[in-house]
């Protein structure tokens, strides 16, 4: 039985049911532009298979979202210019869709405020 009775905007996303711009793909993971860009480069960074939060992250998907997250970065040009890596968990982190992502955002100079 899966986890929840309903399948999220970023399982719907990973099926292929709604559209995205998708920037790089693995078996395992999906990095699609967001929806309503903070910055002229603003990708989020999912894992295909369902995990609500970062709670849920184990060592190996880590280990592998990590790397994933250095192709995207790669492929975006982005490395050596900087950007900024953020996972809102839950409530109080600002959570609004609750399947796992990390925003990755570049090419403008982001202030150091939190929240
Ligand atoms: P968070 O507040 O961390 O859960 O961020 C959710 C992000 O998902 C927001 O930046 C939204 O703009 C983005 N978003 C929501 N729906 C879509 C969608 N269909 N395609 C791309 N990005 C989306």
């Amino acid at each position: 039985m899966s986890e929840k009775a309903e399948k999220g905007i970023f399982e719907k996303i990973v099926d292929r049911e709604i559209p995205a711009d998708i920037v790089l793909e693995n078996e395992n993971f999906l990095a699609f532009k967001d929806i309503n860009p903070k910055a002229p480069v603003h990708v989020l960074i999912i894992p295909k298979k369902y995990v609500k939060d970062f709670n849920g992250i184990n060592a190996k998907m880590m280990g592998e979202m990590g790397e994933f997250i250095l192709q995207v970065a790669e492929k975006l040009g982005v490395k050596e210019s900087g950007y900024r890596l953020i996972t809102n968990i839950g409530k109080d982190g600002g959570q609004e869709v609750p399947h796992l992502h990390f925003h990755l955002l570049a090419k403008r100079k982001l202030d150091g405020h939190f929240g």
